[in-house]
């Protein structure tokens, strides 16, 4: 590391030349900041960028989105409910164009699914409660 006061390469707590001391944090504020802007895949700053959970807005309740599947799945009352508003709408008009016949058996598996899965998310892609 080098010496603020006299930039000689310093390795111990205090220069050698000048006796100054050595500060351990500017130094290290320098690399995370050249380690974020690099594209390096295995750089150990970019994976905690990475493997940031989203931030909750809404929080979506499991229990409530299973038996909106089970009970009005054929509306595609779920998938409204946890945002995915395209399957909802293909659900209901599916409801609409087949009677319900398929829509109904689609609603009742994806409440299975939501009530049996601890891994399910919403469209914001949070984790249901
Ligand atoms: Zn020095």
């Amino acid at each position: 590391m080098k010496c603020p006061n006299c930039a000689a390469e310093v390795t111990g707590r205090f220069c050698e030349y000048c006796g100054s001391e050595m500060k351990q944090e500017a130094p290290q504020i320098i690399n995370i900041t050249n380690n974020y802007y690099s594209d390096a895949p295995n750089d150990r700053i970019d994976r905690n960028f990475t493997n940031v959970e989203p931030i909750p807005t809404t929080q979506h309740y499991k229990l409530l989105a299973g038996i909106l599947g089970l009970t009005l799945g054929f509306i595609g009352a779920h998938n409204f409910y946890l945002g995915y508003k395209k399957r909802a709408i293909i659900q209901l008009l599916l409801t609409i164009f087949s009677a319900g016949t398929i829509s109904i058996i689609w609603g009742i598996i994806e409440g299975f699914i939501i009530l049996s899965s601890s891994t399910y998310r919403d469209a914001n892609g949070n984790l249901l409660k």
